[in-house]
């Protein structure tokens, strides 16, 4: 604060920002995720991340993908470094029809936007339904992205508990009575199915209908986040629920978990009338979204084994999962519990009565692992005591390495 800028910080703010009595409102709750800013340490190579969810790429085949980029300039150039249609190009969104078949969808590519990753997604929806003050459901812990896009817009974020089984019905049914009863605007529900981010658990198929039927019974909408549906590590692929309620469900889909993350291709399939939302809410966010990243995923999809490319990433992964679990079962105090994820790349963990995982990260940093710490994926201060695993970017030593130093940090911490 300047003699200049006599004005007092708000929430969230700095005081040394100068332009602290310019921003709008909303940006009060915007505040650097836990998770970014523990990227600088984590990512020095003597610390054994567990924290980002960073896909491992690897096994990527950069020899015959550079060639192709090569070949898309040198025949179309002109098209695919030119803007294109809010909408996303045409062949592209097909391939995302038969994609999305696998899970047993059956949409029109006129009703596919796509989004620069299902971030844009995300805030795309959140955009055209919330109003400062409407609510969003969402299961606690929730993705810290979705999270972000939720305080950006001012919703509130009502969160309903999980099981092993994913999302519970029940507690879906009982906050929304509840939030009926106090007369709150509820918009959606915010669900990630399959391989959660971070719980690592799967919605139960047996449960999907009633969770649809509880939503149109309030009168919510759906919303359907499902970047690992196809990260299962048996080869197994559940029913969206996009699949048996296409008109109250808007599903969002991503190539970064089964292509590449840094070419930000995802997409949105919605019921016809949002859809319509959904392309203006593109054009004033983006214009279009990048026409030669959308080239290269759509000529990836026709010339190359994009399925054998899906089972190499589930082996990757597999790999890495049990790496992890048997280091949990071999080193964690007793005490301490987590979920067993078939599919994607989280482990939740719940630590023992009295353990901060917060105050105690930066003790883990100093013993060389880190982790993501579980009050960033809830957005009412709860998950003191929880924390997240990634087991998708390190080798499966180093995964037991990391896990080793976390167990002798927590006994430690249990001995204070
Ligand atoms: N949803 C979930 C549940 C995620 O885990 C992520 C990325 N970690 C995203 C959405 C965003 O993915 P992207 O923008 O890369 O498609």
């Amino acid at each position: 604060m300047t003699e200049n800028h006599p004005v007092k910080p708000r929430a969230g703010h700095t005081n040394l920002d100068p332009h602290l009595d310019r921003y709008a409102a909303r940006t009060a709750g915007m505040t650097a995720s836990e998770i970014r800013a523990l990227f600088a340490v984590a990512s020095r190579p003597e610390v054994v991340s567990l924290a980002g969810g960073m896909p491992n790429l690897a096994a990527l085949p950069l020899n015959s993908l550079s060639t192709q980029v090569s070949e898309i300039i040198t025949e179309e150039g002109l098209v695919a470094l030119q803007y294109g249609s809010a909408h996303g190009i045409p062949t592209l969104r097909d391939q995302i029809c038969e994609i999305m078949a696998l899970e047993g969808i059956s949409a029109h590519p006129d009703d596919i936007v796509v989004t620069v990753g299902s971030q844009m997604g995300l805030d795309m929806v959140t955009r055209i339904f919330c109003d400062p003050g409407d609510v969003v459901i969402a299961e606690g812990p929730s993705y810290v992205g979705a999270l972000g896009s939720f305080t950006a817009y001012q919703a509130k974020v009502i969160h309903v508990a999980m099981d092993e089984h994913g999302l519970v019905p029940e507690t879906l049914r009982e906050a929304l009575a509840q939030a009926k009863k106090n007369k709150l605007r509820v918009k959606f529900l915010y669900t990630i199915p399959n391989f959660h981010n971070p719980a690592g658990v799967t919605l139960a198929v047996e449960r999907r209908a009633e969770i649809l039927e509880i939503c149109r019974e309030y009168g919510i909408l759906v919303v359907e986040d499902n970047p690992y549906g196809l990260l299962g590590f048996n080869g197994q692929v559940y029913p969206a629920l996009r699949s048996t309620d296409p008109d109250n469900v808007v599903y969002l889909g991503s190539f970064s978990k089964t292509f590449a993350s840094g070419l930000r291709v995802g997409w949105v399939l919605a019921p016809h009338a949002v859809r319509e939302k959904l392309v203006l809410a593109a054009e004033s966010a983006t214009l279009c979204p990048p026409t030669l990243n959308q080239i290269i995923v759509s000529r990836y999809l026709s010339t190359h084994d994009w399925k054998g490319q899906i089972k190499n990433f589930q082996e990757n992964y597999r790999e890495r999962r049990d790496a992890i679990l048997n280091a949990l079962d071999n080193y964690m105090p007793p005490g301490c519990s987590w979920t067993k994820p078939d599919g994607g790349f989280y482990v939740w963990m719940t630590m023992p009565e009295g353990v901060d995982t917060k105050a105690m990260l930066p003790r883990a940093v100093t013993a060389r692992v880190a982790y993501a710490s579980g009050t960033g994926f809830y957005a009412d201060g709860f998950g003191s005591r929880q924390l997240r695993l990634s087991y998708c970017y390190p080798t499966p030593e180093r995964i037991t390495e990391g896990v080793r130093r976390l167990a002798s940090v927590l006994e430690a911490e249990m001995d204070l």
